[in-house]
C-alpha cells in the first residue's frame, strides 16, 4: 500500500479512474472482480456442516454406537428405529438453526450502511458492501468510512480512528501525497480507513482497498470473532453441565439395578443412555438463540432492528428510557408557526411588513442560513428544523438561490449541538454580513450590550410557553474577514433580529407509550439540546411530566452538581434540557449506578459513547448517522419512541416464552427420569424400551415445545416491573414447579405401571409410555401460562400447540393401534 505517496492523478491514472467515477458497468464488473466490501468473520458453515453437526453431542455419538453394536448383536430393528429418531431429531434441530441463522442474516443486511459514489458524473448512494477501487465517494460527519480512501478533496475533515489505532482523538485529514513510505496507522494523514468514523466536516476520494485488502480487514481476520453468549444463555450452559452429572449418576444406579435384577445388559446399556440423552438438555443454548433469532424478525416488522442479538433478551429488564425529544418524542413534521422582528410580532405573512425593512433583513436571514438542498424529486433534504425555516422563507417569496446573487456565501460555521448555533457569512456591496442562527438563549449572550434584550426574552417566552421551538436570529456587519474562521472570532457583537417559533407536535402514540412505560415499571426521561421550557411543555403533554416532584434540569445545571448530588435528585429529573451529548454519558452512569437498566436512544457521532454504554443503545433509523447506528443495540426503522415499547414488550415476550419452553422440557424430563429411577425399587419391571424414551424426548417434548415458543404475549406483560438482569431462569418458582409437576406425572405414571403388573395386564408397558406421553401433552397446556389458567387464555388461542398437541395424539394412538407401529415400537 503506496498510494499515500503518490498524487491523486496518479492514484486515478492507476486506478482507471477519473474524475467522474467509474461507469456503471465497471463497477459491476470490479465487484465480479474485486467480490464485495465486506469484512467475512469466520467462516461460513454450509447448510450440511451444520446437520453434520447435530450429532456433535457426545452422548448421542455413544447412543449411536451402542445401537450399532446391539444391532449386530440381535435386534436389527430397534437398531434402526434408534437412529431414525436420532436423525428425526437431528433434522428438527437442524431446520430451526437453519431457519435462525437464516434470521440473522437477513437482520445482517438491513443493518447495512449506504455510501455516496460518484458513477457517471452522478452522485448516487450505493449499499457499502458494493463498493470497488476506483470508486469516487463523499464523505460527510457522521459516515463511517466505508472502504480504505485516498482522500482527494478535504473540508474540515476530521477522522476518529480510534477503531483502528485506539487514540480517541479525531485525526485531521489532508490530500497531499506523503513522503515517507513506512508509517504508522495513524500517521496517514491523506487516508480514510474503512470503520473509522468521520466526526467533523467533508470529503471526498478515491477508494484504493475493499473488504478484507483494507486494513481494518486485515485486522479483523486476525481476531476471529467468538460465538457471542447471551447471559441467559451462559447460565443455561453452566446448569445443563451440572445437571449432567446428576443424571450420570441416576444412570449409573438404573444400570446396575437392571443388572443386578438379572435385566439384559446390552438392553440396559441402551435404555439408560436413551434416558441420558432425553434427560439432558444440552441444546437449551441452542434454544434460545433460535428464539432470540426468530424474535428479532418478527420485530423488524414492528420496525425495530436489532443488531446484537442479546439485546432481544436483555430488552425485558429495562427500567429507564433516556429518549430524544425531537423526533423520537415529536412528529419531526416541523412548520413555523410564529415569529418576531424589531416591533412587529406575525403569525403569517401580512402586507404590512412588506414595508417594514426589518422585516425584509429578518426573512433574508431566514432564507440565507440554511442549507436545505433539493433531491432528483425535488423533495426538501437537510435538517427538519431548517426545512421548516426554508419552507417559511419560500412562502413568502424570499429564495435563498436568489437572494444569494446578491449575497453569496463566502463561509460557513456549521451547526454544532454543543454550541447550539451555525453561522454563514455572505459577501455584499464590498463588506461581509454575518448571519448566526441558534438557541435564542444562546444567542441573547453574543448580542451587543445595547439592544433591547428584556423585551426580545418576552416575546421568546411567550413562545417557548406554547411549546413552540424558537430559534433566534442574529447578524453582524465586518469590513474584512479575521485569518481565522472560528466561532469565538465571529459568534459576537451580534445585532438581534428576530426569532421564529416552531411547531413540533408530539406524537400521539407516544403518549400512550409512556402510559404503557409507567404500567410497566419503566420510566421514560426525556434528554433534548432543546430549551427548558419548550420541552417541560412537551413532556408535560406526553405525561412525561405529571407532578411538581418531577423536575426539569438544564446542562448548565447539570454541569454544576457534583456525582453525589446528581445521585441524590437523578429520581427526580424526568427532562435533561439544553444538554450536550457529551453528557449524555454522565446521565447514563448515574441511573446504572442505581442499579436501573437504561435504554438510551441517540442519533449523532458524539451520542456514541453514551449509546455504547447503555444497556441498550437505540439509534435511529430515518435520522440517525452511521456511528450512531454502529454504536447501537437496536435501529428504530421509524424514529419512534413508541417503537421502543413495543421492543420491550416484544423482549418480555420472548423471554417469558423460553422460560415456559424451560419449564415445559424440564419437567417432562424430571417425569421420565424419575419414574426410570423409582419403578426399580418397588420392584417394578424397567418401565420403558429406549425407543419408547427417545420418542418421548422427539415428539411429546420437542414439539410442544417449540410450540410454546410462538405464544403471544400475556395480558399483564406490560402490567408487571421489570425482570432483574441476571434474574435466575429458575426464580419465581419455576424450580420448585418443574419438581413437584414432575414429580406428580412420575407418580401417576408408576401407579398405573403398578396397578397394571398388579391385576396381570400383559399391556402394562403400553400403558406407561401412553400415560406418560399423553400426561405431558396435557401437561403443555397448562405450561402455556405461569399464573393464568388455559380458559382465560383461550384454549385455541395457540393454534401452533393445539396442532401439535393433535398430531401428537394421532402418531400416539398409532404407534399403539397400527400393527406395523406396533411391532415397531413393540406396543
Ligand atoms: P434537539 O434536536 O434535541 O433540540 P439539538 O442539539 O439538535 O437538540 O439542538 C439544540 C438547539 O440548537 C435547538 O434547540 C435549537 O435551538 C438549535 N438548533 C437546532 N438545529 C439548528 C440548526 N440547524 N441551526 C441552528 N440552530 C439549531
Ligand atoms: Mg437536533
Amino acid at each position: 500500500m503506496n498510494w499515500h505517496l503518490e498524487n491523486i492523478d496518479d492514484v486515478l491514472q492507476e486506478l482507471k479512474s477519473s474524475g467522474k467515477g467509474l461507469s456503471a458497468g465497471e463497477a459491476i464488473a470490479r465487484l465480479e472482480a474485486y467480490g464485495p466490501n465486506e469484512i467475512v468473520s469466520g467462516k461460513k458453515r454450509p447448510a450440511w456442516m451444520m446437520f453434520i453437526a447435530q450429532f456433535k453431542d457426545f452422548m448421542i455419538l455413544v447412543l449411536i454406537a451402542a445401537a450399532l453394536v446391539s444391532g449386530f448383536l440381535g435386534d436389527i430393528t430397534d437398531t434402526i428405529v434408534i437412529i431414525a429418531i436420532v436423525v428425526l431429531n437431528a433434522a428438527i434441530g437442524f431446520v430451526q438453526e437453519y431457519r435462525a441463522e437464516k434470521a440473522i442474516e437477513a437482520l445482517k443486511k438491513m443493518a447495512l450502511t449506504n455510501a455516496v459514489v460518484m458513477r457517471d458524473n452522478i452522485t448516487t448512494k450505493v449499499v457499502s458492501t458494493s463498493l470497488v477501487p476506483g470508486d469516487i465517494i463523499l464523505l460527510r460527519a457522521g459516515n463511517l468510512v466505508p472502504a480504505d480512501i485516498r482522500l482527494s478533496e478535504v473540508v474540515d475533515l476530521k477522522i476518529n480512528e480510534s477503531a483502528l489505532t485506539g487514540e480517541s482523538l479525531a485525526v485531521d485529514k489532508q490530500t497531499g501525497a506523503l513522503h515517507s513510505a513506512r508509517l504508522t496507522l495513524g500517521d496517514y494523514y491523506n487516508i480514510a480507513f474503512k470503520g473509522t468514523s468521520v466526526t467533523n466536516g467533508h470529503g471526498m476520494g478515491i477508494v484504493v482497498a475493499t473488504g478484507m485488502k483494507t486494513e481494518f480487514g486485515k485486522i479483523a481476520g486476525l481476531l476471529q470473532e467468538p460465538g457471542v453468549q447471551t447471559p441467559l444463555q451462559k447460565r443455561l450452559a453452566v446448569f445443563a453441565r451440572h445437571l449432567a452429572y446428576i443424571i450420570f449418576v441416576i444412570c449409573a444406579i438404573v444400570f446396575v439395578a437392571g443388572y443386578l435384577r438379572g435385566q439384559n445388559p446390552v438392553v440396559m446399556l441402551l435404555t439408560t443412555l436413551s434416558l441420558a440423552v432425553a434427560a439432558i438438555p444440552e441444546a437449551l443454548p441452542a434454544v434460545v438463540t433460535i428464539a432470540l433469532a426468530i424474535g428479532a424478525k418478527k420485530m423488524v416488522k414492528k420496525h425495530a432492528l436489532v443488531r446484537k442479538l442479546p439485546a432481544v433478551e436483555t430488552l425485558g429488564s429495562v427500567s429507564y428510557i433516556c429518549t430524544d425529544k425531537t423526533g423520537t418524542l415529536t412528529l419531526n413534521e416541523m412548520r413555523v408557526e410564529k415569529f418576531a422582528g424589531k416591533g412587529f410580532v406575525g403569525n403569517d405573512f401580512e402586507e404590512k411588513f412588506s414595508a417594514n425593512d426589518d422585516y425584509k433583513i429578518l426573512m433574508q436571514a431566514i432564507a440565507l442560513n440554511n442549507n436545505v438542498h433539493h433531491d432528483e424529486d425535488d423533495n426538501r433534504m437537510g435538517d427538519s428544523t431548517e426545512k421548516a425555516l426554508n419552507e417559511f422563507a419560500v412562502s413568502h417569496q424570499f429564495k435563498r438561490n436568489e437572494i444569494e446573487k446578491d449575497f453569496p456565501r463566502v463561509a460557513e460555521l456549521p451547526f454544532d449541538s454543543k454550541r447550539k448555533c451555525m453561522t454563514t457569512i455572505h459577501r455584499h456591496n464590498g463588506r461581509y454580513m454575518v448571519i448566526v442562527k441558534g438557541a435564542t438563549d444562546v444567542l441573547i449572550k453574543k448580542v451587543e450590550a445595547d439592544t433591547d434584550i428584556a423585551s426580545w426574552e418576552d416575546t421568546v417566552n411567550n413562545m417557548l410557553n406554547e411549546g413552540l421551538r424558537v430559534i433566534g436570529f442574529a447578524t453582524r456587519e465586518l469590513d474584512s474577514l479575521p485569518g481565522k474562521l472560528v466561532p469565538s472570532a465571529i459568534e459576537k457583537n451580534l445585532q438581534f433580529i428576530g426569532v421564529a417559533g416552531i411547531i413540533d407536535p408530539p406524537r400521539e402514540e407516544a403518549k400512550q407509550a409512556v402510559l404503557q412505560c409507567k404500567t410497566a415499571g419503566i420510566k421514560p426521561v426525556m434528554i433534548t439540546g432543546d430549551h427548558p421550557i419548550t420541552a417541560g411543555t412537551i413532556a408535560k403533554r406526553l405525561g412525561i411530566i405529571e407532578s411538581k416532584e418531577d423536575k426539569i434540569i438544564t446542562g448548565l445545571e447539570l454541569n454544576e452538581i457534583t456525582a453525589d448530588e446528581l445521585n441524590e435528585m437523578v429520581y427526580h429529573i424526568k427532562v435533561y434540557a439544553r444538554v450536550s451529548p457529551e453528557q449524555k454519558l454522565r446521565i447514563v452512569k448515574a441511573l446504572q449506578g442505581k442499579g436501573e437498566y437504561v435504554a438510551m436512544t441517540g442519533d449523532g457521532v458524539n451520542d456514541a459513547p453514551a449509546l455504547k454504554h447503555a444497556d441498550i443503545g437505540v439509534a435511529m433509523g430515518i435520522n440517525g448517522t452511521d456511528v450512531s447506528k454502529e454504536a447501537a443495540d437496536m435501529i428504530l426503522l421509524d424514529d419512534n419512541f413508541a417503537t421502543i415499547v413495543k421492543a420491550i414488550k416484544e423482549g418480555r415476550r420472548i423471554y417469558d416464552n423460553i422460560r415456559k419452553f424451560i419449564r415445559y422440557v424440564l419437567t417432562g424430563n424430571t417425569a421420565e427420569i424419575l419414574t426410570i429411577l423409582i419403578a426399580p425399587f418397588f420392584g417394578l419391571p424397567v418401565p420403558l424400551l429406549p425407543i419408547h424414551i427417545l420418542w418421548i424426548n422427539l415428539v411429546t417434548d420437542g414439539l410442544p415445545g417449540l410450540a410454546l415458543a410462538t405464544e403471544q404475549a400475556e395480558k399483564n406483560i406490560m402490567h408487571r416491573p421489570p425482570r432483574k438482569p441476571g434474574e435466575n431462569i429458575f426464580s419465581n418458582g419455576l424450580g420448585i414447579h418443574v419438581l413437584w409437576v414432575g414429580s406428580l406425572l412420575a407418580a401417576l405414571t408408576i401407579s398405573t405401571q403398578a396397578y397394571a403388573v398388579f391385576i396381570k395386564d400383559a399391556h402394562w408397558q403400553t400403558m406407561v409410555f401412553t400415560v406418560l406421553c399423553v400426561g405431558q401433552l396435557f401437561y403443555s397446556l397448562a405450561a402455556r401460562s405461569e399464573n393464568t389458567t388455559i380458559w382465560k387464555l383461550g384454549l385455541f388461542s395457540n393454534r401452533t400447540l393445539i396442532i401439535t398437541f393433535l398430531c401428537n395424539f394421532i402418531l400416539q394412538m398409532a404407534i399403539i393401534y397400527l400393527p406395523p407401529l406396533n411391532r415397531l415400537f413393540k406396543t
